[in-house]
């Protein structure tokens, strides 16, 4: 049907290009990350030998934890510094050599600093929001393990991560110190899955698990795998982003003998896919583990059309699946960093259409109170009568689509259907 435009919709369609237009992305010539990284390796960890820096101990170990450890670094002035001291009391820093040298250091508004270095805005604007607003510890069965869907698990098994990023919805967890389960407490968690025999999909969390040896992950997971109904295992973890050089053969091929493993990592900007982010990612892509990506939608680091295409593009590159974009969680701490749903609808239909919807990740909002992901998209559909759905397409363009008069005991005569089991209408428009 050839296609026709009303300018009311062309209007509806030209609020996605309130701020930019669809499918923009500059073509200004950006320093390439990994030239950024080369760079500052050499001025601020210029005596460091390759060992050292590729060993993720030593990357570890040598972690940015004070802002004494940050002034020797870059240069802070005093009210910095003090406004540092007061932030990091409430939530501490880490950030591991590598993550620190992707820094661009004459930005104020870079998106690694950002994610990374503490602000004043975490304790000006707290109290506003909730610690734990998912209330993952209410819906705690037993310490650390998470049963909100019947069919899936969340086991916390630690709460150390090399980089304590600003953003995230665990940073309650910062002040209570380092910890990682007991072997006790861990088969407390195995004795409920293997008595829950509907869990089919454990995923294993923190903090972040591969801060525990291989050794010690491959005792826990090796004791998951052998619970017969336990289908699938999936892993949290910021690691190939902040700390690379953790993904070696021997976590790999320890981690492919447990197969069928799912990886779920947590790029947010292109900068973090260096050279070293993507080979952690293709390692484990090659030891036959699935890598997806969810991301946190936030302000002034990725928050625009431009910034998510290229991030979205730079991950499929990689080979890693664009997974959620996440409308960041209500978590004291973080209201800078928030963005509001409209944006990120805003970004979301300013990229379908414009690229692949392999580039495009499903927009969803973690609702506050443990109601679970509720996915967000703009509406395309604008009618429908007599069995006739009226749509518009990315550009504006109108299409009719007629519905079949009857399927499987559905009418679709007035273009009403109902959820036969529930019995309830489902709705027309999806959320806008
Ligand atoms: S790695 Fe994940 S759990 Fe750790 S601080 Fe970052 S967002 Fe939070």
């Amino acid at each position: 049907m050839a296609p026709t435009t009303s300018t009311k919709q062309k209007d509806l369609f030209d609020l996605a290009a309130e701020e930019e237009p669809p499918g923009h992305a500059s073509t200004e010539v950006e320093e390439p990350p990994g030239l950024r990284l080369l760079k500052n390796r050499q001025r601020f960890f210029g005596s460091v030998s390759d060992v050292n820096w590729n060993d993720w101990k030593w990357q570890f170990r040598n972690r940015v934890t004070s802002v004494e450890d940050l002034s020797k670094l870059t240069p802070l002035s005093i009210r910095d510094q003090v406004t540092m001291m007061l932030v990091t009391s409430k939530y501490p820093i880490s950030i591991t050599p590598y993550y620190f040298c992707l820094i661009k250091q004459d930005d104020p508004c870079d998106p690694i600093r950002k994610q990374a270095l503490p602000a004043y805005d975490e304790i000006a604007l707290s109290g506003i929001l909730s610690e734990d607003p998912l209330e993952e510890e209410r819906d705690s069965v037993i310490p650390g393990l998470v049963h909100r869907y019947p069919d899936r698990i969340l086991m916390v098994v630690t709460d150390i991560c090399p980089m304590f990023c600003r953003h995230c919805t665990r940073k309650r967890e910062w002040r209570r110190g380092r910890w990682v389960r007991t072997p006790q407490e861990i088969e407390r968690m195995l004795s409920y899955i293997r008595e829950h025999t509907g869990i089919r999909d454990v995923i294993i969390s923190g903090g972040d698990p591969l801060t525990l040896s291989t050794r010690h992950l491959e005792t826990i997971i090796s004791k998951i795998r052998a619970i017969d109904h336990v289908e699938i295992i999936r892993i949290g973890s910021r690691v190939p982003v902040v700390l690379p050089q953790r993904i070696d053969n021997e976590l790999c091929d320890m981690l492919a003998k447990y197969s069928p493993i799912w990886m779920n990592t947590h790029f947010n900007h292109v900068h973090e896919l260096t050279d070293e982010a993507k080979a952690a990612c293709d390692m484990i892509l090659k030891h036959g583990i699935p890598v997806n990506n969810q991301s946190v939608l936030l302000a002034g680091i990725n928050d625009s059309i431009e910034a998510q295409m290229k991030l979205c593009h730079g991950l499929l590159k990689a080979k890693v699946r664009p997974y959620y974009l996440f409308q960041a969680d209500e978590v004291e701490g973080t209201e800078h960093l928030r963005t509001t749903r409209e944006k990120g609808l805003r970004i979301i239909e300013g990229m379908r259409g414009h690229t692949s919807g392999l580039a495009i990740p499903t927009y969803v909002v973690d609702l506050p109170g443990g109601g679970g992901k509720v996915p967000l998209q703009a509406s395309y559909l604008l009618s429908r009568s007599n069995g006739q759905i009226t749509f518009r397409n990315y550009r504006g363009e109108i299409y009719r689509y007629h519905n079949p008069k009857m399927v499987n005991g559905d009418s679709g005569r007035n273009g009403r259907h109902t959820n036969s089991k529930l019995q309830m209408p489902l709705p027309d428009l999806v959320a806008v």
